[in-house]
């Protein structure tokens, strides 16, 4: 019978809520470190993306070079540098987006 308690299945269920446990752990820990991460993103400085015309591309101060197929990294819902992770500032006031446009 499978509801029987003996010894058998009581070590099984233990080692059941055992594996859970570390389970629950683990992902307790990977939320944590997701957590710590935002955390540090947030404290990490402004990635400035500087509008190169003649090469339509992004410079950002952490040397990389993006290039959009269509409107601003603002435009595109970019808050973020996808490179170091620092608040994204647009740095090209003439394709600057503005908010209450
Ligand atoms: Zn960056």
């Amino acid at each position: 019978m499978m509801n029987e308690y003996t010894p058998e299945t009581l070590s099984a269920q233990a080692r059941l809520i055992a594996k859970y446990d570390q389970t629950h752990e683990a992902i307790f820990i990977a939320h944590a470190a997701a957590w710590q991460e935002q955390v540090e993103r947030l404290e990490r400085p402004a990635c400035v993306w500087v509008y190169d015309d003649s090469q339509d591309s992004w410079e950002t101060t952490c040397d990389r070079s993006y290039c959009l197929s269509d409107g601003c990294p603002y435009e595109n819902g970019m808050s973020y540098c996808p490179f170091c992770g620092g608040p994204l500032v647009e740095a090209a006031p003439e394709r600057m987006f503005d908010p209450l446009a």
